[in-house]
């Protein structure tokens, strides 16, 4: 096995004592993190029916009031448009999936090794199907 890189945001003494005493989540927690997701669901979908308008309006107007020397980069914000809006599709399922988790009970659990996804994680990306190790390893094989 190669030595990974260190990650980033190392934790640090305190810090990994208070990420394994909270690993497991209790239904206050899964109570939050279904908000969360409801909310970022909400937010989500928004975003695609604001994104789809912009991917498909053909005047462009805005863009040109907004920045009168970029003209000529229309097509790149459309492209740059339709580019989020797929990812905001695939978010969206993904949503779907950890809100189905939290109904199923086996939300905050890795799919890929069954521990628990730390909640520093879980709260930057509630919808994290993978822990960070099995993440990485998922993007290898892509
Ligand atoms: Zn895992």
């Amino acid at each position: 096995m190669p030595i990974l890189p260190p990650l980033k945001t190392v934790a640090t003494g305190a810090s990994t004592r208070i990420l394994r005493m909270s690993k497991k989540l209790n239904a206050k927690d899964l109570e939050s993190y279904k908000a969360l997701l409801t909310q970022l669901r909400r937010e989500v979908s928004g975003d695609i029916s604001d994104l789809e308008a912009d991917a498909f309006s053909t005047d462009g107007e805005r863009l040109s009031v907004d920045n009168p020397a970029d003209i000529g980069s229309e097509s790149f914000a459309q492209e740059f448009s339709l580019e989020l809006l797929q990812r905001d599709e695939v978010t969206l399922g993904e949503i779907d999936e950890a809100l189905g988790r939290v109904k199923a009970g086996t939300f905050g659990a890795c799919e890929g090794c069954a521990e628990a996804i730390p909640k520093v994680r879980l709260n930057a990306v509630p919808h994290a199907r993978f822990c960070v190790n099995c993440q990485r390893k998922t993007e290898r094989h892509r």
